[in-house]
C-alpha cells in the first residue's frame, strides 16, 4: 500500500513540522489523501521574522529582475513537468472533476504563471520623469518592493490563487508568507517547493498550514505585515480588514459573489443554455465567479427553462477522477448541508425546485459530500437564495420585463464579482456590461481568463486586482527621486524662504 504523504511547513528555508497534525481528506471517498502539519500564530510570528529578516538583507530585492524572473520561471518550467501530477492531486485533495482540473484549475493557474514570470522583463522598475521646470532637474520613479506579505489561499483554486499572489510579490523583491486552506493545500506546497528548488534565498518565501483564524488571523494583524492579499468569503475578508486596522498596510481582498447572468431576448438560446449551465455548475458551483442567478425575459422564459432543464439531466454526477464526470462532490459536508439548506428556504419562501435539490442516490454517493445539481425558479430579489452566496450547484432562475428591470435585478445584491450578458447583437450586450457593478463581465461567454486581464470585484466582492498585466503595480509602492541639475538656489522652491541672500 502507498505511503500517505505528509506535508511539512516552510520557515526560513528549513521545512518543518509542528506537534499536531491535520488529515486531508478525499471530498468524493472520504479517504486519506495526506497529513499536514497544523501550525499556530508561534508559526506565523516565525515566518514573517524570517520574511522580515530576509528583506532587510536584501539579496533576493537587490537581484536584478531579469536573474530573478529566472529564477521563477525555472519553478513554472518543473511544476509544468509535474502538471499531470499536480491534477490528479488537485482532484483528490478538492474534488474538481479531472476534466476541468486538467485545463482550469492546473492549466490555468500554469499559463498565467508563465505570462507573470514574462512580465518581470517588461516591468518598468524605473523610468525618467520629465524636467521640471524652471529649475533644471531630473526626476527619477521608482516602484519598489513593499517588504513582507502575506498571501492567504482557498481550497477551491489554490495554485491559481496562490500564483497570483506569490509570483508577482517574488517578482518584485518582496518576501511572502503564503498560507492556503487545510482542506487544500497540496499543490501550493508544491508551489513552494519548486520556487524553493529554483534558488531563493532562506526566508524569502515561507508557508505556514493551519487554522484560518489562527494562523491567517495573525499573519494579517503582525505589524511586520506590510501587504496582505486575501481570497476567500466576505465575512471573513471583513475580519481580516478588522483585524489589519491596527497599522496602515496594502490589501487586496477577492471575496464571494452572486453572480447574474442575463440572457436578452436576441440571444441564441442553445448557446446561452449551455453557458448559464456552464457558469452555474461548473465544479459544482464551488468558484467565486459562478453565475449562480439566472435572469430570463418573460418571452424566453419558458422556453429557455425546459432547454435547461433537459440539459441538466444529461450532466453526469461520478467520481472525479473519472474523465466523463460532470459534476463532483462538495468540499465539506458543512458546505454541502449549506447548499441543502438554502435551497429548502427558497422552496419555504415560494420558489420551484424544478430539478435537484438533493442528494443524489445509490451507494456511491454514500460517502462524500454529494448534491444534485439544482435549479430553482420562480425566485424573487427578497429571498434568500437570490442574494445569498451559496457555493454549490444551484442556480437561481429570476423573471425581468425589461432590461432597466434586469439591471436593478443583478446590481440588487452587495456583490459585484462577475456579470454575463448574452445577445447576438455587440453593442447592446457592451452597453448593457457598463451598467452592471461587477468587476467582470463576460459577454456569450463565462469563465473567459485570459492572463493580462485583471480579476477582482466591487462592492462587498473586494478590493484591488489580481493576475492581469498590472499586477505588479499591487506588490511595488512609487518612490519619488528629484534630483538638482542647475547647481544654484535661483528659482527653487526654498530660495522663498531663505531669500536672495543665502550663501
Ligand atoms: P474562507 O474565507 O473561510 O477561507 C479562505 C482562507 O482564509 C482559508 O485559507 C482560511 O483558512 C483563511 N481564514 C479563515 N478565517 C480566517 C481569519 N479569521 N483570518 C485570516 N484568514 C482566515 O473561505 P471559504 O468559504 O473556505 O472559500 C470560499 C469563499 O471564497 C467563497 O465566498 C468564494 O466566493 C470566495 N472566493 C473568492 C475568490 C475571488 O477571487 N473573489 C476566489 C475563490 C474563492
Amino acid at each position: 500500500m502507498q505511503a500517505v504523504p505528509h506535508a511539512l511547513m516552510h520557515i526560513d528555508g528549513k521545512w518543518i513540522d509542528s506537534t499536531d497534525h491535520y488529515e486531508v481528506r478525499s471530498p468524493a471517498t472520504e479517504e486519506l489523501v495526506a497529513t499536514l502539519a497544523r501550525g499556530g500564530p508561534e508559526h506565523a510570528d516565525e515566518a514573517v521574522a524570517a520574511a522580515k529578516a530576509a528583506f532587510e538583507e536584501g539579496t533576493w530585492r537587490a537581484t536584478p529582475p531579469a536573474e530573478r524572473a529566472a529564477v521563477l520561471r525555472q519553478a513554472v518550467n518543473r511544476l509544468m513537468q509535474r502538471s499531470q501530477e499536480l491534477v490528479e492531486m488537485q482532484v483528490r485533495e478538492n474534488g474538481a472533476p479531472v476534466r476541468l482540473a486538467e485545463p482550469l484549475h492546473i492549466g490555468t493557474s500554469l499559463a498565467h504563471l508563465r505570462y507573470q514570470v514574462d512580465l518581470v522583463e517588461r516591468y518598468c522598475f524605473e523610468r525618467p520623469s520629465a524636467m521640471v521646470s524652471p529649475v533644471l532637474a531630473a526626476g527619477l520613479i521608482r516602484r519598489e518592493p513593499i517588504g513582507v506579505c502575506a498571501a492567504i489561499v482557498p481550497w477551491n483554486f489554490p495554485l491559481v490563487h496562490a500564483g497570483w499572489k506569490v509570483v508577482p510579490a517574488l517578482a518584485a523583491g518582496n518576501s511572502v508568507v503564503i498560507k492556503p486552506d487545510e482542506r487544500a493545500p497540496l499543490t501550493v506546497v508544491e508551489l513552494v517547493r519548486e520556487l524553493e528548488a529554483a534558488g531563493l534565498p532562506p526566508g524569502v518565501l515561507n508557508l505556514v498550514t493551519g487554522d484560518g483564524p489562527q494562523v491567517g488571523g495573525r499573519l494579517v494583524e503582525h505589524p511586520d505585515v506590510r501587504k496582505i492579499n486575501f481570497t476567500g468569503s466576505t465575512r471573513v475578508g471583513h475580519d481580516v480588514v478588522r483585524r489589519a486596522s491596527g497599522g496602515f498596510r496594502h490589501l487586496t481582498l477577492e471575496l464571494g459573489g452572486k453572480s447574474a447572468n442575463i440572457v436578452l431576448e436576441d440571444a441564441d438560446v442553445q448557446t446561452a443554455v449551455d453557458g448559464a449551465l456552464f457558469a452555474a455548475m461548473a465544479y459544482s458551483g464551488q468558484i467565486c465567479a459562478a453565475g449562480s442567478r439566472l435572469l430570463l425575459p418573460d418571452a424566453l422564459h419558458d422556453a429557455f427553462l425546459a432547454r435547461l432543464i433537459e440539459r441538466v439531466k444529461t450532466l453526469r454526477i461520478a467520481d472525479p477522477l473519472d474523465p466523463l464526470t460532470d459534476i463532483g462532490p462538495l468540499i465539506s459536508r458543512d458546505r454541502r448541508d449549506h447548499a441543502l439548506a438554502c435551497v429548502s428556504d427558497a422552496r419555504a419562501q415560494g420558489a420551484r425546485v424544478v430539478h435537484g435539490g438533493g442528494i443524489p442516490s445509490g451507494p456511491r454517493y454514500a460517502q462524500g459530500h454529494w448534491m444534485e445539481p439544482t435549479i430553482v425558479t420562480e425566485v424573487t430579489p427578497d429571498m434568500r437564495i437570490a442574494h445569498e452566496e451559496v457555493f454549490g450547484p444551484v442556480l437561481a432562475v429570476m423573471r425581468y420585463r425589461t432590461v432597466d428591470e434586469a439591471v436593478e435585478i443583478a446590481n440588487g445584491t452587495e456583490y459585484g464579482l462577475a456579470a454575463g450578458v448574452w445577445s447576438r447583437d455587440n453593442q447592446t450586450a457592451l452597453d448593457l456590461a457598463a451598467r452592471l457593478e461587477a468587476g467582470m463581465v463576460w459577454i456569450n461567454d463565462w469563465y473567459a481568463l485570459p492572463p493580462h486581464f485583471p480579476l477582482g470585484g466591487c462592492k462587498q466582492s473586494g478590493i484591488g486586482r489580481e493576475s492581469g498585466a498590472h499586477s505588479l503595480d499591487e506588490y511595488t509602492q512609487e518612490k519619488a527621486v528629484s534630483i538638482d541639475l542647475s547647481g544654484g538656489v535661483e528659482g527653487k522652491l526654498y530660495s522663498l524662504l531663505l531669500g536672495a541672500e543665502s550663501p
